[in-house]
């Protein structure tokens, strides 16, 4: 039967009693007692009447009436009103014998009568019985039911006697109010009525000597008018029904042997059907079927109870027939303060409850709670009943049945329901017994899968040396654990203003660039060196709450906190924080020891507010390994770093031995030469030949002297890092360049040509500007073609300009970020000459170094001076470099300063 035709038509009574079995013990009454027609009514207990279950004659019956029929004449009207009062006066007297009171006109309607028969004689054939059609007599038809005390039939099972009556007095006692008139094919002339009681054999089994239950009725009626009262047979009557009522429960008790094993099939079919099926929408619907089985129910309501967390789930409700759809996948859930009526009589009291809501107006007001709800209203039905789910000492749930018949619910079909009830209990807890265990394995699997996912990430992050692919391996490997698609470790600026990604792990392994459009592109990840696009995402430190927090264990950015990151992040940080859909951030700041290293920054999944606990200690143990790991790291990176600084400084050592010891060489090489040619011959040498001797080694150890010089200057600079301090002031270009080129045109004969305006003026140290522009003289006459000019210009630029001049390696973006576009002056000093090899360019400003072709020349140098010029100038806020040299053309260096106004009293 589908759920939604719950509670249908279909009667289950016991009542049904096969028909030919009625009609066969009907004639043989009928046969013992001469009788013409009989009619059985039984007790009905879904409706509690007694109906009309069979209604038979003899077949000649119809002959028989009309023999002797005569109606009579109209207005021939008999005093009813008194005739009646006679009657129930004899009869409340327990008179039985009221068979000889006057002729009354009866109230039934009686069709013309075909003359076929009319003329016949009669011909009895008494062992032929039919079936009396409904139709055709409505008198006793089969369905009519009565309540006790109504009519023939109510009166006999209210009285429990038998009763021997006429027709006119049966019409003048109980149908003179009826105004219908009944339809009837042949009216009887006297009746027989005997009540069925139920055996006193059966009552003293069950132990009370006798009881005066009624089963049913047997009415028996004469249709002749001539027919003998039955007056006489009444006790014999009684006697004769008592064996029907033996025939009659015996079937019962066959039919409730036979509904017993169809209880316990089903029963059966319950308790195997649990634990291998723990699908609540099965069970509801296997106890719904055993429910219609087993008794009348009109609504059902069926309630578990969570006792950990005190709530109720209605899982099943069907309201009149009607299912509530949908309960079993999401049951009506209410607080157990909300049923406190339900909780007392099922937690405290742990018992059933039946009683009738329309009978029981008390019980109806207390129970109110029970009769109202999902189920709709139940306050009117005939039957309520209530079972307690029990598992021992404690209740699960509950069963609640409504029916709108009276006493619908019978101790014999409610001891099955407990059963079913209990059966379905004790499945229900193995099935959650089963379930958490499965859950139990299923976590322990879970938790074993995460427990290798933190080993290998431990494993990838200890494992290397490279703190980039450590890092790298750090965010995969989170990602992995917590099962989140992006991940990201920010480091601290040099200066702890900004934190910069050092790494990032986003969808399918690939990283933001820049495709030159502005807007980033995703491109593949390298795993080994810091992705420069990547760590151009920058967040602000020092001043926000990430500076205020990087000492609490862990804490989360919402999304007005990122966005106020947002809003002062670079173009690329605003980026990552905004574009990627990032909710709610994981922040754990990452330390050893007391050095702060940076943050893991984990954002929880969509629509995930927090990450679960497990998951936090799992990453704080990781960060907390990843941070020692990460300091290895950078240890061994140190060391690496020192060991190359220590390699490149034992080869420019090298270097430096080779230049120097040929540079001091070569004067030392000339003082020796000319002194001791100076001593052999002293004696000889004229004046002319000794002074010559002597500016020789004069010369010499002028250049020695400048080597040793250059070489305490160079020492004295100390690391590339290390300031140098200048008087920086007002210098006038001009002049530095005048001193320097009359320096230069001092020793040598060349030719120099200046284009230096008086007002230019820089921001500088006058002696060191001089320096630099003499040493640039210098080299340019060193090393270029003889008698070819040298240019020296100095021009005024904005910063912005001199940017595109710079060689890649000088070029510094942050410059005019600082600064702004500043005016500079641009100095260049232009020569004719061999130029430098493409492979020298950047390397003739380190210390010590010499472009190869000048190693193999007479022209002497230290590979010191551009070095030091370098410096110089870095030191007074500019730059120099080589702005370009061409093979056979020559060289310009170039070099620019800020440019200051000059002085008013220099203008002046
Ligand atoms: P030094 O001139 O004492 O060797 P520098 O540091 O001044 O040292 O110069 C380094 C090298 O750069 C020189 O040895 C030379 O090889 C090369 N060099 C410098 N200036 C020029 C130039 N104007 N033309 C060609 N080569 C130059």
């Amino acid at each position: 039967m589908p759920p939604s035709t719950w509670g249908g038509p279909e009667s289950n009574s016991d009542e049904t009693y096969p028909v030919n079995l009625l009609a066969h013990l009907l004639k043989q009454m009928m046969l013992q007692f001469g009788a013409q027609g009989a009619c059985v009514a039984l007790h009905d207990e879904r409706i509690g009447q007694m109906r009309v279950q069979a209604h038979v004659r003899f077949k000649n019956a119809r002959v028989l009436a009309h023999l002797s029929l005569s109606p009579l004449p109209p207005g021939q009207m008999p005093n009813m009103a008194s005739n009646t009062r006679r009657l129930t006066a004899n009869l409340e007297a327990g008179e039985q014998d009221i068979m000889q009171m006057s002729p009354i006109l009866s109230d039934l309607t009686l069709p013309s009568i075909p003359s076929s028969i009319r003329a016949r004689p009669a011909e009895p054939a008494p062992d032929e019985i039919e079936s009396v059609d409904p139709h055709q007599c409505e008198l006793f038809a089969v369905g009519s039911a009565y309540p006790i005390g109504h009519d023939l039939i109510g009166y006999t099972w209210h009285k429990n006697e038998a009763y021997a009556m006429r027709h006119e007095d049966y019409v003048t006692l109980f149908r003179t109010n009826h105004i219908q008139p009944l339809k009837i094919d042949i009216l009887p002339s006297n009746y027989l009525v005997v009540p069925i009681r139920e055996s006193t054999l059966a009552d003293e089994m069950r132990g009370h000597p006798h009881s005066s239950n009624v089963l049913g009725v047997i009415l028996l009626y004469h249709v002749s008018p001539n027919a003998p009262s039955f007056k006489a047979q009444r006790n014999e009557a009684l006697n004769y029904v008592e064996r029907i009522a033996l025939y009659l429960q015996n079937d019962k008790l066959h039919r409730i042997r036979l509904r017993t094993s169809e209880y316990l099939q089903l029963l059966q079919d319950i308790s195997t059907a649990f634990p291998s099926s723990v699908q609540l929408s099965e069970l509801v619907g296997r106890i719904h079927q055993f429910v219609t089985r087993v008794v009348d129910v009109s609504s059902v309501l069926l309630t578990f109870y969570d006792r950990d967390l005190n709530r109720l789930y209605d899982v099943l409700a069907i309201n009149n027939g009607k299912q509530v759809e949908g309960l079993a996948e999401r049951p009506m859930v209410r607080l157990k303060s909300e049923r406190p009526v339900w909780c007392h009589i099922t937690q405290k009291e742990q018992r059933s409850l039946l009683f009738s809501p329309a009978q029981e107006h008390e019980k109806r007001l207390e129970y109110k709670e029970l009769l109202t709800g999902l189920w709709g209203n139940q306050m009117d039905t005939e039957s309520f009943l209530l079972l307690p789910m029990k598992m021992f000492n404690r209740v699960i749930g509950s069963l609640c049945l409504t029916s709108m018949r009276p006493n619908a619910f019978q101790p014999d079909e409610i001891q099955v329901l407990e059963t079913m009830i209990q059966i379905v209990t004790v499945s229900i807890e193995n099935a959650n017994l089963y379930e958490r265990d499965r859950s139990i394995l299923s976590e322990a699997r879970q938790r074993e899968a995460q427990l290798a996912a933190i080993n290998s990430a431990l494993q990838s992050i200890s494992s290397v040396l490279n703190v980039t692919e450590l890092l790298n391996n750090l965010v995969e490997s989170v990602a992995a654990v917590v099962k989140v698609d992006l991940c990201a470790f920010f480091e601290p600026s040099t200066s702890n203003d900004n934190l910069f990604v050092h790494a990032l792990y986003a969808p399918s392994s690939v990283s933001m660039t820049d495709d030159g459009s502005g807007m980033p592109i995703l491109v593949p990840q390298k795993k080994d060196k810091p992705d420069e696009i990547i760590s151009q995402i920058q967040i602000p430190f020092k001043g926000t709450l990430l500076e205020q927090e990087m000492d609490e264990g862990f804490f989360y950015l919402d999304s007005a906190q990122l966005e106020e990151l947002a809003l002062s992040s670079n173009d690329a940080g605003t980026i990552f924080l905004r574009e990627t859909g990032i909710e709610r951030m994981l922040m754990i700041p990452m330390s050893y020891q007391t050095e702060f290293m940076g943050f893991l920054a984990v954002p929880t999944p969509r629509g995930n507010h927090s990450f679960r606990p497990k998951d936090i200690g799992t990453l704080l143990a990781i960060c907390a390994q990843a941070a020692s790991a990460i300091r290895n790291a950078q240890l061994f990176e140190q060391r690496e770093e020192t060991n190359d600084e220590l390699e490149r400084m034992n080869t420019l050592k090298d270097e430096f031995l080779v230049t120097a010891s040929h540079e001091l060489r070569t004067p030392l090489t000339a003082i020796r030469g000319y002194s001791s040619q100076l001593q052999r011959q002293s004696s000889r040498a004229n004046p002319q030949q000794i002074m010559r001797f002597a500016t020789k080694i004069a010369v010499a150890a002028q250049q020695l002297s400048d080597l040793v010089g250059s070489m305490t200057e160079a020492a004295q600079m100390g690391p590339v890092d290390q300031k140098i301090d200048l008087r920086i002031e007002p210098v006038q270009v001009f002049a530095a360049a005048e001193i320097a080129v009359s320096m230069l045109t001092l020793n040598s004969e060349r030719t120099i040509v200046p284009d230096v305006s008086s007002d230019i003026w820089v921001s500088g140290d006058a002696a060191k500007l001089r320096q630099v522009l003499t040493n640039l003289l210098e080299n340019a006459s060193k090393y270029s073609y003889p008698d070819t000019p040298i240019h020296l210009s100095a021009t005024s630029l904005h910063l912005s300009e001199v940017e595109p001049l710079l060689t890649p390696d000088q070029v510094d973006h942050a410059l005019i970020l600082d600064k702004g576009d500043i005016s500079v002056v641009v100095v260049r000093v232009q020569d004719r000459g061999e130029g430098i090899l493409p492979g020298d360019q950047l390397k003739i400003f380190e210390k010590f170094v010499r472009a190869t072709r000048s190693l193999t020349t007479p022209v002497r140098g230290s590979g010191l001076g551009l070095y030091i010029c370098r410096r110089y100038v870095e030191a007074m806020g500019g730059k120099l470099w080589l702005e370009h040299s061409i093979a056979n053309e020559g060289s310009m260096f170039s070099f620019y300063l800020p440019q200051v106004a000059p002085p008013v009293d220099a203008v002046e």
